[in-house]
């Protein structure tokens, strides 16, 4: 999808990855899915550098070889990620059997992995983790995602998760303001949006017009 230029605003890998069902092309005309082919799923695990180059190539050469495989990840990719949305949208609320699900699927992907882990520096001086799989190639793709819901599990960030202001907008993200007090996905879309239907309130007050 070259027109698709992934957007990363969630500061949370799992985050993201929810938010990748309401992805938007043409600068927001038209919202997608970023996962509409195996192959547009690859391009955003790379993009989001939860694969790397190498590896993503594997994949896609190995996709032509197991188209089966590879719609059976892709399917099983946008399972989690509804499973993922649900526990989201719930933020801190206590554990519910919803709940119960998601943490349920997050268990079913970490017990059944085996492979290596290990960190990889980026050109940018950053870190990722990497996790490479023994036996399925497809199996591992989702570690890393899963990971990163576990430990917002673990450490307690559920009750910073928040959804966009604008009820238009899906988006998800990870509140890391002091005071708890983002409320856009993007100030760019979203939040200036807000702001010029706010202008257009006070000037229509000022006028007095209706
Ligand atoms: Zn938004």
């Amino acid at each position: 999808m070259p027109d698709e230029p992934f957007v990363f605003i969630a500061e949370r890998l799992w985050l993201d990855f929810v938010n990748s069902d309401d992805a938007t092309r043409h600068r927001g005309a038209e919202r997608v899915d970023a996962f509409h082919s195996f192959d547009s799923f690859i391009r955003w695990m790379s993009a989001v550098r939860a694969l790397d180059d190498d590896r993503a190539t594997a994949m896609l050469r190995r996709a032509q070889q197991q188209p089966t495989g590879a719609s059976a990840t892709l399917h099983e990719a946008r399972r989690i990620r509804n499973t993922l949305r649900v526990l989201a949208e719930r933020g801190g609320a206590p554990p519910d059997r919803a709940a119960q699900t998601a943490i349920g699927e997050i268990n079913r992907i970490l017990g059944r992995s085996a492979g290596s882990r290990s960190i990889e520096p980026g050109p940018d001086g950053s870190f990722t983790r990497s996790f490479v799989t023994v036996g399925d190639v497809f199996a591992g793709l989702l570690i890393p995602i899963i990971e990163s819901a576990a430990d917002a599990l673990v450490s307690g960030e559920l009750v910073r998760v928040r959804r966009c202001a604008d009820p238009r907008c899906r988006r998800l993200f990870f509140d890391s303001t002091r005071n708890g007090t983002r409320r856009w996905c993007e100030m760019a879309t979203c939040g200036n949006r807000a702001k010029a239907a706010r202008h257009r309130r006070k000037e229509k007050l000022t006028t007095g017009t209706t």
